[in-house]
């Protein structure tokens, strides 16, 4: 019988990316489709995750064989500060139906998505897969944050009680095509990706929050969708995997400004708001070692101004429809 896949947040930036890879790479190869898969790419409208009749009627109507868990409530520093109940409560809802449907319907492996922001906010660092549950994480994000830990350990329970194959993946800061671009509840990358391009359309100054040093790892969305295939075809354990580029590969917000005006060809620098004192975490660079031990040298990530630059195309030729 053919396999099929079930992405749940299928209309989102990494949905779209793996939607996008899928159609893209050449069928049969590492990253393709693989002859008789069905691929199914489920956004809120096909059912909201949060309600468990609805969790229910998706698995029902898919039957999907594997699950990509993506579906969550996302949203950047702003958003996650401002809502910390709805971002723990909406998540671990959507968690729990989803594993739960997964485990008595009898889905073969899932794979859910946890987020750097799970790591503890005290952690010797690089973040390494061992330290998720070391101590408290950010205070800024730590509804959001909680919710997606106790998905690992949901993860391990349904493996010792019953013997699910289930496990996580734990992105950096992704980007992409597709991503939202809202100016409050975007994260940095997108939202400064559309203050400059207002900046630009209206001949004014492209202002960026805070003084531009905290560092970030960032990846690009497309280079994110292969690894989750990967590791949905070929890694079989219940630990998380660190899916980024390498620790060293960090860029300051103060780069990645200046990175943007060059993309779009902006005439004049961004202006750091030095006086509001609102940068988030100062870095936290996560370690790929992991990965590439097991995904091998052969992979390749896209170099950032390239994944910029596809972004940036994409943002400019979308604007009408993105979230904006
Ligand atoms: P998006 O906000 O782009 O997409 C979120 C997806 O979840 C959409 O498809 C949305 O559906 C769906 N969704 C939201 N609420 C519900 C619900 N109640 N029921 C069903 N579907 C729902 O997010 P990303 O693609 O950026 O994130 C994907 C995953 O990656 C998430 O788990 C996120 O936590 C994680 N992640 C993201 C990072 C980032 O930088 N973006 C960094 C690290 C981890 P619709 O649009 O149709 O409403």
């Amino acid at each position: 019988m053919a396999a099929v896949v079930l992405v749940t947040g299928g209309s989102g930036l990494v949905g779209k990316a793996i939607e996008y890879v899928i159609e893209h790479e050449p069928e049969g190869s590492r990253f393709g489709k693989r002859p008789g898969e069905k691929w199914i790419f489920a956004g809120s409208r096909d059912g909201d995750l949060r309600n468990p009749e609805e969790t229910l009627k998706l698995f029902e109507k898919y039957q999907p064989t594997y699950v990509i868990h993506l579906a969550a409530l996302v949203g950047g520093l702003f958003a996650n500060r401002e809502r910390k109940m709805t971002f723990l409560r909406d998540n671990m809802l959507i968690n729990d139906n989803v594993l739960h449907t997964a485990h008595i319907k009898g889905t073969k492996k899932v794979i859910s998505c946890l987020s750097t922001c799970v790591f503890p906010d005290k952690v010797e660092y690089p973040l390494t897969e061992e330290k998720v549950h070391l101590g408290p994480p950010h205070p800024s994000n730590f509804g959001y944050a909680h919710a997606k830990r106790m998905v690992d350990v949901q993860n391990h329970a349904y493996k010792e009680e019953f013997g699910c194959n289930f496990t996580s993946a734990i992105p950096t800061n992704v980007f992409g095509p597709h991503d939202n671009f809202d100016l409050k509840h975007a994260h940095v990358m997108p939202a400064l990706i559309h203050k400059c391009y207002l900046a630009q359309r209206n001949n004014t100054s492209f202002k960026v929050m805070g003084d531009g040093s905290p560092l970030r790892q960032f990846i690009y969305s497309r280079d994110l969708a292969k690894l989750f295939i990967w590791q949905l075809r070929e890694y079989d354990s219940v630990e998380p995997v660190i899916l980024s580029v390498d620790e060293n590969d960090e860029i300051s917000i103060r780069d990645l400004a200046n990175s943007i005006v060059k993309v779009m060809d902006y005439p004049s620098k961004p202006e750091f708001e030095n006086e509001i004192n609102d940068n988030g975490q100062d870095r936290k660079p996560a370690s790929n070692a992991k990965l590439m031990s097991l995904i091998g040298p052969d992979f390749k990530f896209t170099p950032f101004e390239q994944a910029l630059e596809e972004t940036v195309t994409w943002f400019l030729q979308n604007y009408a429809n993105a979230r904006t």
